[in-house]
């Protein structure tokens, strides 16, 4: 096998990227109040600040976008889209959503009230948000090895069965409406779950009558990891194995803006008849009737070209060798990553590359300010900012979108986090000056503690 990744594809439309100088950075860190979020894109050189609906679509998605049927109620849009989820996914019914955390907050709704426990391997942080909305309790139950950095381990999203057993104990199964399992699990490094969990997940539930969701953004991903690294999956297809691990399930929530490799779009599904007539009837409320769910009809043919897409061996293939290669080549320089690199990103362990600044001054925000300071590259904080103090960890997640960076924008990814690993010592904390009471993340305003080494000379 050569050793250099191809991309298998060839790019037939570009968008031009543009480069700041440093002072200009540096004003434009101060006008974003220090939050990546903040800043306007086109201040940004590469955007790895999430995959989510980054991805670049491909000449099939678009010419189905084409065939794309409008119609208000029963499109063959529609039709299209719900068969291909079927055939994948394999539940009975299929309702469309705008996004993950609408299918998030319908399942929810519909499942929970005050007072029941939600468990997952890891909540995102949008799902444990529409948990906690309903008055319910999210409890991440990921085994102990996700939760150690540095720590190898082929399958760190697997989810602790022995916690899982526990729980429903102490709780009560009437407090457990449902399980969760995240694949791959986002917040806790990318990680994948193993199809024998999947199954040990599924006969704790089964034996207790309690459903089992899937949290399926990255779910090829997944399948892939499996296929690579689980004895008696080498050769089944993704599909084969995506199919599997969805039958162990009795529904799922997805972002179809991951590995749906579409701009927008989600789903919810069930096998449930009577909660499947519950979820429906809010989505009419919110989102819109059930053969559209708040999406375009073309919308539609997008995502049920996509998930298919998103399932072929040689993009799957080229998608985990790229990532990896950025994850293994600072790591080989002494950088501290979650290891080993998931699927979707390289997460940077913040606590461990800036020992000097303590959680309280939010050292992932730090880093990743520095990193777009550098070299104009945005990632994002997974940490004391996004979960308060609460967060085990403080990552800086440096997301791949799929399909639009090529090897050289990755080098340069690499040059850049080198030359912050250089001078890490002088990166100072940052302390909040404003916060929202939910998902405070995305509009809070921070300063810096001291001020940063570069203004002061
Ligand atoms: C992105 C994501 C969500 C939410 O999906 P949106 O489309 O952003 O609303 C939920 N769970 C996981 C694991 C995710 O990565």
């Amino acid at each position: 096998m050569p050793r250099t990744i191809v991309e298998p594809f060839r790019i037939k439309s570009v968008e031009p990227i543009r480069w700041t100088t440093r002072p200009q950075r540096e004003q434009l860190l101060r006008a974003a109040y220090y939050n990546l979020f903040l800043l306007p894109a086109d201040d940004v050189l590469i955007d790895l600040l999430t995959d989510s609906g980054t991805g670049a679509m491909s000449t099939h998605q678009w010419a189905a976008m084409m065939e794309g049927d409008e119609s208000y109620a029963g499109s063959r849009s529609f039709e299209r889209f719900r068969d291909s989820v079927q055939e994948i996914f394999g539940y009975k019914h299929v309702i469309p959503t705008h996004q993950g955390r609408a299918a998030e907050r319908i399942l929810f709704s519909v499942m929970c009230k005050k007072g029941d426990v939600v468990p997952n391997n890891t909540h995102f942080d949008t799902t444990r948000a529409n948990v906690e909305f309903v008055g319910a309790e999210a409890h991440d139950l990921v085994i102990p090895e996700g939760r150690q950095p540095s720590l190898k381990h082929p399958f760190k999203g697997n989810m602790d069965i022995a916690a899982l057993e526990t729980l429903i104990q102490t709780m009560g199964r009437e407090r457990v409406p449902l399980v969760m399992l995240t694949v791959t699990n986002n917040s806790g490094g990318g990680q994948p779950v193993s199809m024998e969990n999947v199954k040990a997940v599924s006969a704790v539930c089964r034996k207790h009558r309690i459903p089992l969701y899937f949290d399926a953004c990255r779910f090829a991903e997944n399948s892939y990891f499996i296929k690579t690294r689980e004895r008696g999956y080498e050769s089944k297809t993704p599909k084969e194995i995506a199919q599997e691990m969805f039958c162990y399930g009795d529904g799922c929530t997805m972002s179809a803006k991951k590995d749906g490799l579409a701009n927008i779009g989600g789903f919810l599904c069930t096998s449930d008849d009577v909660l499947a007539q519950q979820e429906k009837n809010l989505l009419i409320l919110t989102e819109g009737y059930p053969t559209y769910g708040g999406l375009a009809g073309r919308d539609l043919e997008a995502v049920a070209v996509g998930i298919q897409e998103a399932l072929h061996e040689d993009y799957l293939e080229y998608r985990i060798a790229s990532t990896a290669y950025l994850g293994n080549h600072i790591a080989s320089h002494g950088v501290p990553i979650v290891q080993p690199p998931g699927g979707h990103a390289i997460y940077i362990d913040a606590r461990a590359f800036l020992p000097h600044v303590p959680p309280g001054l939010f050292p992932g925000v730090a880093l990743a300010n520095e990193l777009y300071h550098e070299g104009g590259i945005r990632s994002v904080e997974i940490g004391t900012l996004m979960f308060g103090a609460a967060a085990k960890m403080d990552l800086v997640r440096l997301a791949i979108p799929r399909r639009v960076y090529t090897q050289s924008h990755i080098d340069y990814v690499v040059e850049i986090i080198l030359a912050v690993w250089e001078k890490r010592e002088q990166v100072q904390g940052l302390r909040l000056s404003y916060e929202a009471p939910f998902l405070r993340h995305f509009t809070a305003r921070l300063e810096p503690v001291a001020a940063p080494a570069a203004v002061r000379t």
